[in-house]
């Protein structure tokens, strides 16, 4: 898929405050710092499109961008800030979990990890839930560059390892790296087969 367009179409903490527009959705989620904002750049080809974990006063809300006219890419909050306090914490859960929830338009939840990590247990659940409630998702692997191909690819299998102890079928998986525009074309075209089943 070609991305001619790319604009941020509002910010909201719930479904009703979204944009009304109804389109297609697809939201990325992660771990603060796993790679997040860099990916959504390097896939609409933006340098600054989503904000970077730099950027000060960066909050906690569900940013829509609004992709060729035609679908929404979503950038929900990153969660596992270890410095939350129980309230903030519970506040992000129900922007986040609300958000899953009630879109009615989410195609697919892009569940973004550490390519050099093993999945840790607050993703594991995650994905749990998401299973629970039949939330179409896809792992994304990122910062391969940080590693040789092997050593990603032996972290991929641990993962996979790890899924199946819960999973009978596993997700689709991609590996990006923001740094070498890596997997962009893989995630792009999935997104596209996606759209056209639509
Ligand atoms: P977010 O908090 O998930 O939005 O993460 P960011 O996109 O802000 O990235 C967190 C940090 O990791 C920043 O210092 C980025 O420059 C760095 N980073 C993100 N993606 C990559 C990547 O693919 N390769 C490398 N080497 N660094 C990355």
């Amino acid at each position: 898929m070609k991305i001619t367009e790319a604009k941020f179409a509002g910010s909201s903490t719930r479904v009703s405050n979204g944009p009304r527009r109804q389109l297609p959705e697809f939201a990325f989620i992660g771990r603060s710092n796993v790679g997040k904002s860099s990916l959504i750049n390097m896939l609409t080809g933006r340098s600054r499109l989503a904000m970077t974990s730099s950027t000060p006063g960066k909050t906690k809300v569900i940013n829509h961008f609004i992709i060729n006219d035609n679908w929404y890419l979503v950038d929900l909050p990153g969660y596992g800030y270890a410095k939350l306090s129980q309230k903030a914490r519970a506040d992000l859960q129900q922007i986040i979990r609300g958000y899953i929830l009630e879109s009615g338009n989410l195609v697919c939840l892009f569940v973004l990890v550490d390519s050099r990590f093993d999945i840790t247990k607050s993703d594991v659940e995650f994905l749990a839930w998401l299973g629970e409630n039949g939330v179409p998702f896809a792992l994304i692997f990122t910062k391969c560059d940080k590693q040789s191909a092997a050593a990603t690819a032996a972290q991929v299998e641990k993962d996979k390892a790890i899924l199946l102890e819960q999973w009978e079928e596993l997700p689709p998986m991609f590996t990006s790296s923001s740094a070498k525009k890596a997997g962009r074309e893989e995630i792009l075209a999935y997104i596209e087969s996606l759209l056209s089943d639509k």
